[in-house]
This record gives C-alpha cells, structure tokens and sequence, in this order.
C-alpha cells in the first residue's frame, strides 16, 4: 500500500510525540511492505509565527489531498492572549472544517496495571471500554448567531446551537455502525428535556435506531451522564453525543484511564482524509523534557492504519505492542513512572 501522510506536529510536546509515532509508522512500513510519504506542514502557534495564520492556504491544501493527516498538538502560553485575533486553537478548528470530519471518535479504555493512576477506585474500573462519539462541525461551537453586540451601554454575547436532521443522522449512524463490532449498546446523550435542539436529535436518534434492531439504544441526559461516566463507567459502549457535550464528556472519561497521554482520537467525515491526533494538549509545563507520554499519538497513527488506510493486521499490532508495554510497566512520569518518550518508544518497537 502506499499512502500520502500529513504531519503536522504543532506545538508544545507536538513534535517529540509525533516523531515517536512516525517512528512506529516507519517500523511497520518496513515489516509490512507498505510505502508511506510523509510531508511535514504547520499549524497553531508555530504557523501564527511564520506566516500570521494558524493555518495556511497551503497546508489545509495539502491536508485535502493526504489519504490522513496525523496532527500532535496546538497552542501554549506564547499565544494565550485572548484578544489576538490569531489563535492556535483557530486553526484546528479550521481543519476540521475544512476536512469536512464531522465525527470525533475517542475510545477510553483503562488497562489493568493503570487502575492505580485513576482517580476512580479500582472496582468502579473494572470493564471500562467506551468509544465516544462526539459530533464535530455543528452545535453550539458553530452555530450562528454567534459575536457581541452593545445595546444601551451593556455588552451581550450570543452563542448558537442549531443541528440539521441530516448533521445527526450521519453522527448517530456511525455510532450505530461502530456499536456493531462491539458490545452492541448506543447511549444517545442530549438534553432533550430544555433544548430544541435536543429534541431533535432525540427524534433523529429513534428513526436511525429502526434500522439496527440488533442494537440497544438508551437516552440519557447530559447530566446524568457525566454523573454516570464516573458512578458507574462501564456500563458505557458506544456514546453519541453533540458537540460541546462531548467536548466536555470526553475530557471526564479521559482521567478515568489515568492520564491524557494515553488516549487518541479519530475525526472522520465521509471519504476524505481522516484527521488523528491524541487528545491532549501541547502540554507546555513539559516539553522539550523528552518526558511526554508518546502512547496517545501512537494509539492515534493505529486508528489511522485502521479508519484510513484499512490496515487492520497493522492497526492492532501497534496496539498490542502498546498493551504489552504497559504491562510491562514501560510508563512515562504522567503515570508515575520513569521512563522518557524515546524510552517508551523504543519498547513499543521492540514489542511490535
Ligand atoms: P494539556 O493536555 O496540554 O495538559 C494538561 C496536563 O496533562 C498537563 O499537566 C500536561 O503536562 C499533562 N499532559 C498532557 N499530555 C501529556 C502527555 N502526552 N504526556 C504527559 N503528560 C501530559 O492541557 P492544557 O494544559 O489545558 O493546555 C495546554 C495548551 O494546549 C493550551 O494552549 C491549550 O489551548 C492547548 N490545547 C490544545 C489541544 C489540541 O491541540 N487538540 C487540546 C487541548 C489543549
């Protein structure tokens, strides 16, 4: 197989981890036969300073044309200044858009030697394996009317959530998809007990459910369900949700696993390039430490061998090399160990 493969390492612990995933990547290419290109482009803080814009013409240009982009993280205190025009957070926002991924797929999943880095207690951890599926292009964060305005001396700002049938019908059909090679459950989370918006997608959610009678489907609301996520988190297959809820569900479920470093995430539309990059931040308290857990991006470059490309065999080799590696107690100072990015990298290889 040969595959075009966008970098862009970002900010922050950016670069180091995505040279421990590319390294994995160049492993397997080797081992498999494949022939993957790389080409390396900016986006977030490092891009504001070379060019103004947190992402180029010419970098979401090569984006579109990839077969998957894998991105490390954007941003830091360099560009924190709330009244910039450019952000670094801007430019992610761009890309998505641009990619049209209207999906965001974040499995959590806490492995058995971890449990101790959870906040949770050991018993609540048991069976814990979730995918959450959070819709990425519409709801609140893009909604319009969205800006200030001044109305006799006082400023009023407005934010939108506003859903089309069709942005729930593909997000909640993927999710019924996925639940299909897994446990078989769906839990629709909204908040369809004050929002319209919920209301619909409630609706929207019982039409597609007709088709997959094979599936369970629950509601549950949003408050419930952040409650639920830590009272009793494995009863959780696959969870849909719309934008800003699952922006602020999936950070919840993450420190269920222990640590940030440790998870992906896929956003997927429909048969463009597939955009991966670990769920954590730049991390600017560690990097250029060479301490940064590179597991999050690695796992991230395994659902793009999976998603993209359709590398499976490759795709769960890259997983099972990471689970080993835990196990064996190979762990980045996040989770209280020892052992530096290149360290835990060179295990991974090792155990591929
Ligand atoms: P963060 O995820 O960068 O860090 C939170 C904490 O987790 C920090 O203590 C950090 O050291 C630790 N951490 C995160 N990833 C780690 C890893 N791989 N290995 C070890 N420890 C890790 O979140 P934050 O501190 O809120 O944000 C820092 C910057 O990142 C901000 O500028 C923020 O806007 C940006 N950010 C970017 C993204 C993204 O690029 N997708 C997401 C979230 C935050």
């Amino acid at each position: 197989m040969q595959a075009n493969i966008v970098l862009l390492p970002g900010d922050g612990i950016g670069p180091e981890v995505v040279a421990a995933a590319i390294k994995v990547l160049k492993a397997l290419e080797t081992r498999f036969g494949h022939t993957f290109s790389f080409s390396e482009h900016m986006i977030g803080g490092c891009s504001i300073d070379a060019s103004g814009k947190s992402l180029t013409d010419e970098t979401l240009k090569a984006c579109q044309a990839a077969d998957a982009v894998l991105l490390g993280a954007v941003g830091g205190p360099k560009w924190d200044d709330p009244k910039a025009n450019e952000r670094p957070e801007k430019g992610l926002l761009a890309l998505r858009k641009g990619l049209a991924v209207f999906a965001n797929l974040r499995p959590v999943k806490v492995y058995p030697n971890l449990v101790d880095a959870s906040p949770l207690r050991p018993e609540k951890l048991a069976g814990v394996d979730m995918m959450v599926v959070r819709e990425l292009t519409g709801g609140l964060y893009f909604g319009e009317p969205k800006g200030r305005e001044q109305i006799d001396g006082r400023t009023r700002a407005v934010d939108t959530m506003a859903y089309w049938d069709d942005e729930i019908r593909r997000i909640v059909d993927m999710a019924f998809q996925l639940a299909r090679g897994r446990r078989k459950k769906v839990t629709s989370v909204d908040k369809a007990n004050v929002l319209e918006s919920s209301r619909l997608w409630r609706q929207v959610t019982a039409e597609v459910a007709t088709g997959y009678p094979d599936i369970k489907l629950e509601n549950m609301l949003v408050d419930t369900a952040s409650m639920r996520l830590v009272s009793n988190p494995s009863e959780f297959d696959v969870v849909v949700t719309e934008n800003m809820f699952g922006d602020i569900l999936t950070d919840e479920a993450a420190v269920l696993t222990g640590s940030m470093g440790l998870l992906p995430s896929a956003s997927l539309g429909s048969g463009g390039p597939g955009l991966y990059e670990p769920i954590h931040g730049s991390a600017p308290d560690i990097a250029g430490k060479g301490i940064a857990n590179p597991v999050g991006t690695i796992l991230s470059s395994a659902f793009m061998l999976r998603y993209s490309l359709k590398l499976e065999k490759e795709a769960s080799s890259i997983e099972a090399a990471v689970e080993k590696t835990i196990a064996g107690g190979h762990l980045t100072a996040d989770l209280g160990g020892t052992a530096t990015t290149s360290e835990v990298t060179e295990t991974i290889l090792a155990n591929l």
